[in-house]
């Protein structure tokens, strides 16, 4: 059985609001928030991270940026910037070996979160 938190949040095993949902991807808020407006956009396939994604995978990623371009128009960051950040691999600090994007605004960001 897979013990993957973004895989049990994928499935509604844990209850989890969505913000989108495409054939793709899920996007939730982040549980620990390190600004404003913090958003993750998860893949419904599980892939540990950016190293893991295969040639077959293409047609995931080909619609990342459009996804967090509308949810910054959700959140209404278009005009005011955001942040995408994908973090992958040990020395990245990535947390969760399921891959996802930080969407991150709201709030001006410059000199801000360096170290997540
Ligand atoms: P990373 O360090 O890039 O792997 O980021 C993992 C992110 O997942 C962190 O910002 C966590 O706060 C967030 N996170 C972990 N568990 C949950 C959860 N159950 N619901 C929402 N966000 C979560
Ligand atoms: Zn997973």
């Amino acid at each position: 059985m897979c013990d993957c938190i973004f895989c049990k949040i994928v499935k509604g095993d844990i209850p989890s609001p969505r913000l989108y949902e495409d054939e793709n991807f899920i996007v939730i808020r982040d549980i620990n928030p390190l600004c404003k407006v913090h958003d993750l956009i998860i893949t419904k396939k599980h892939i540990k991270s950016v190293n893991e994604i295969e040639k077959d995978d293409e047609k995931i990623f080909a619609s990342l940026f459009t996804v967090a371009k509308k949810i910054a128009a959700m959140e209404n960051m278009s005009e005011s910037g955001y942040r995408v950040v994908v973090n992958s691999g040990k020395d990245s600090g990535q947390a969760v070996p399921h891959f996802h994007a930080h969407v991150l605004g709201g709030e001006d960001l410059k000199g801000k979160l360096q170290g997540m």
